[in-house]
């Protein structure tokens, strides 16, 4: 397995990560198989959606936004960070893409993307392919 660091600048933050996938996945070897990409945090989620227009990121932070309203959860009480938790949990920890010809089975318009929803942190990535 390896792992790589994201360091976020903004409480919510979309940052494609898709080049250091494909850089452990080139490296790897593997010809046919499966990547997991992993982040090992409760507050930030990993998805697969386009980064050509970085409006597509904030329209997804924006959805969620408006779905998940801030500061009326009983977590708050904890560390005033429940919104987070619930965009996390929905948006999930991973996702898992095929990997084809020693390549990443993405469309065009596909970037993996970590999703950051209580930033900035140093976040961790970790990357499985078998
Ligand atoms: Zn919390």
């Amino acid at each position: 397995m390896e792992e790589f660091h994201v360091s976020t600048s903004r409480q919510y933050q979309v940052v494609d990560i898709t080049a250091k996938v494909k850089e452990i996945v080139r490296k790897s070897g593997v010809k046919e198989g499966i990547c997991l990409v992993y982040v090992p945090h409760a507050t930030a989620a990993v998805t697969i959606n386009e980064s050509a227009d970085p409006e597509v990121g904030n329209d997804l932070l924006g959805a969620l936004a408006a779905m998940v309203p801030e500061g009326k959860w009983r977590h708050d009480r904890i560390d005033d960070n429940a919104a987070a938790h619930i965009k996390a949990a929905i948006v999930g920890p991973s996702e898992t893409i095929p990997v084809k010809d020693g390549q990443l089975l993405l469309g065009t318009w596909q970037a993996i993307m970590l999703v950051d929803f209580d930033g900035p942190r140093r976040r961790r990535v970790a990357v499985q392919i078998q």
